[in-house]
């Protein structure tokens, strides 16, 4: 059966050699290709994948968003996000799923880190952060507090989230911010400051103000750690990157088509043998 990920640029894409290694590992018979599409043959390529029965698919930038109508059902999550990057194919049906949402909680309950009950400060607010938000609230954070450089820009997804929990959004540069990132619990990047190449970067943390066992999350795979991790741990804090939740988002989706969990641990070392090259 044929499976396969849709995206403009995805020749860099990790997920093929992932997702092969998994189909491969547990004795299989599908196959995972890269298609590149257009976003003005984004209609037809969906047809196209529904007419060939593909089992499913993955979805990436820019057609995330732009996918939607021409799906026949989105799962609550993924409507809320505003965004699908996991198609399954059920007998023709095609259901929009976000398996970045459980990636996100599941690598961090891998970690023993649950947001049940706690306050999360959490930096950016672009798609990935829709993600993040989406989970946390599953989760149960107790509240969010989105520090972004343009507040304005990032009022769609208080739109989004208000409705499901305790959410504000704030310019990160403000008194308020800080002292709502004094009382985070768990902080998380989600922007791409620190990201290959800019990797002297990281988002406007302040040490000496947060919590002594504040739990840090970077979603960023490349490099892995990153500036930001590197900073928390040499003061003690506990640190997660990205790569866990990438593996992750992927051994979902795996499930989802074949109904078989993926290994994880396979996943994990083609994805750090690809970044390290
Ligand atoms: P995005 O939609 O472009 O959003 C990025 C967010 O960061 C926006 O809020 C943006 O603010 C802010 N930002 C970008 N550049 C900035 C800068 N120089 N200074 C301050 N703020 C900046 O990107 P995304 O899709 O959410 O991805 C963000 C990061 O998450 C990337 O590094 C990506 O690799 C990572 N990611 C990881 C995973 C995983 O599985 N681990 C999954 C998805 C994404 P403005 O609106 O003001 O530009």
């Amino acid at each position: 059966m044929n499976l396969g990920v849709i995206g403009h640029p995805i020749a860099h894409s990790l997920s093929p050699v992932m997702q092969n290694a998994a189909i491969e590992r547990a004795g299989l018979d599908y196959a995972y290709i890269a298609m590149p599409v257009e976003p003005e043959d984004l209609p037809s390529a969906v047809a196209g994948l529904r007419a060939l029965n593909f089992r499913g698919f993955n979805v990436t930038i820019p057609h995330k968003s732009a996918i939607i109508p021409f799906l026949d059902e989105i799962s609550d999550g993924a409507k809320i996000i505003g965004a699908v990057n996991t198609v399954v194919n059920d007998g023709g049906r095609l259901i929009g799923h976000n398996t970045d949402v459980d990636g996100f909680i599941d690598a961090m309950h891998a970690k023993n880190v649950a947001a049940a009950g706690k306050s999360v400060a959490l930096y950016g607010a672009g798609g990935a952060a829709r993600a993040v938000i989406c989970g946390l609230m599953r989760d149960g954070a107790s509240e969010i507090n989105v520090g972004v450089r343009n507040p304005s820009k990032a009022q769609g997804i208080l739109e989004s989230f208000a409705p499901h929990g305790a959410i504000k959004i704030f310019d990160w540069s403000g008194a308020d911010f800080e002292v709502a990132a004094m009382r985070a619990d768990i902080i998380v990047n989600t922007t791409p400051l620190g990201m290959h190449p800019n990797i002297g970067e990281m988002p406007p943390v302040d040490f000496s103000r947060v919590k002594d066992d504040a739990f840090f999350y970077d979603i960023i795979y490349t490099p892995s750690p990153t500036r930001l991790m590197r900073e928390a741990r040499e003061r003690g804090h506990e640190v997660l990157g990205g790569a866990a939740m990438l593996v992750r988002q992927g051994a979902v989706a795996f499930k989802l088509w074949t109904g078989t969990d993926a290994d994880e641990g396979i996943m994990m070392e083609k994805l750090k043998e690809m970044l390290d090259n």
